[in-house]
């Protein structure tokens, strides 16, 4: 330990130390196959997932998922957390989640899924000693549930025209096209489909994944947006922000920045630029729920509402996202926390968060508000790795 951390560092005689780390590098099977631009996934996705203890013998749980096409490897987040965090971890104050998160940004660059995974383990130990939830811990529940978007992205788009159909009724409204990774004509005629079948009782979206070049972009958004988009996620590459700003003033269709926008100094420039009218805030990008909420303040003053995006996350991840979007007014554009119940075959919790009526219910239980034991993870995941 640095002389700056020592000063921070715990006093490790009270019970409200960490005492245990233990770590899994998981692959679960996902059931259908994804294809969104950046990256394609089929067959299985990786993850991390990190049980804390505290010295009172209280359980945290904690998820780092991320993409390698778009923050890192769960390799190295497994290597992180083992090799340069864990003895940060072990002994320091559960009641100084702040201080933590500055020492391990002390201690290594980057690697925002592995601090966020030790943060939410440490919100949930806290939940769960005071019988509060992890939203009430970062300044209570402003709702209780969340609209639910599901990814329109199977390769096969009459699949997805019959999950929409069976989904529709059940009051799944919200549709998020992973458009610019077919043909532009190809995405037309889905557009047009969806549009003829469902009329306006679907609230469609479009995510491009930076997929258009911004040379002639512009034609093409044009197209998309005849069919009333309520927002056109990351039409171009994440620095090209001065065409995002050219898409805001020609198009009536709103402009979400996903890539564009990952900590606060992104969403500085992306304010600073005129490049975008909503966010999205994925934790795995912000690297903590604090983080999270940082960056939502900062949006929050320039009425720029935010979307709750995931990458591969499984249970544990989406629980401390539902309960961050619980607790940040802002984040009022829903969620796509659609894998628990629609991709993923098995997931390593013992109950799944419920979805209902097409929107995430936010548990009330203490801490994350959900149960997850050794056994539960080793039942429905393939454990790689374990520390
Ligand atoms: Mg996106």
């Amino acid at each position: 330990m640095t002389v700056l951390e020592q000063m921070m560092a715990p006093d490790t005689r009270s019970d409200d130390t960490i005492a245990t780390l233990n770590l899994y590098l998981i692959e679960s099977p996902i059931m259908m196959a994804r294809q969104q631009g950046v990256g394609d996934v089929k067959g299985t996705v990786k993850r991390v997932l990190l049980r804390l203890v505290s010295k009172d013998g209280i359980e945290g749980w904690g998820e780092a998922a991320p993409w390698e096409v778009f923050t890192g490897t769960s390799e190295a987040a497994f290597a992180a957390i083992d090799v340069y965090l864990r003895e940060l971890v072990i002994g320091w104050p559960l009641s100084n989640i702040r201080g933590l998160m500055a020492a391990m940004d002390r201690r290594i660059i980057g690697h925002g899924e592995a601090k966020l995974a030790i943060e939410m383990a440490m919100f949930d130990i806290l939940g769960k000693r005071s019988g509060l939830s992890v939203a009430e811990l970062l300044g209570g529940r402003v709702r209780d549930t969340i609209p639910l978007s599901f990814s329109i992205a199977d390769p096969d788009f009459d699949a997805d025209m019959e999950r929409m159909k069976k989904m529709v009724p059940e009051g799944n409204t919200i549709f998020k096209v992973k458009t610019g990774v077919k043909p532009h004509a190809v995405d037309m005629a889905h557009l047009e489909a969806m549009r003829s079948e469902f009329g306006d009782r679907i609230d469609l979206r479009l995510d491009y994944n930076q997929a258009l070049a911004p040379f002639g972009a512009m034609a093409t958004l044009r197209d998309v947006a005849q069919f009333a988009p309520t927002f056109i996620e990351q039409p171009v590459p994440r620095d090209a922000l001065a065409a995002m700003a050219s898409f805001r003033e020609k198009l009536d269709a709103p402009i979400l920045a996903d890539e564009s926008c990952f900590d606060a100094h992104d969403l500085l420039e992306v304010i600073r630029m005129k490049a975008a009218d909503a966010i999205s805030v994925k934790l795995m990008k912000a690297g903590g729920l604090l983080k999270g909420q940082g960056i939502m303040a900062i949006a929050d003053a320039h009425r720029l509402p935010g979307y709750g995006g995931t990458l591969w996350e499984g249970g544990i991840a989406l629980a401390a996202g539902t309960q961050f979007i619980a607790a940040t007014p802002g984040m009022s554009l829903g969620c796509e926390f659609y894998m628990p119940h629609h991709v993923l075959t098995e997931d390593v919790l013992e109950e799944r968060i419920p979805n209902q009526a097409g929107a995430v219910v936010v548990p009330k239980a203490p801490g994350l508000g959900i149960k997850v034991t050794d056994a539960s993870v080793h039942a429905n995941a393939r454990v790689l790795a374990t520390a």
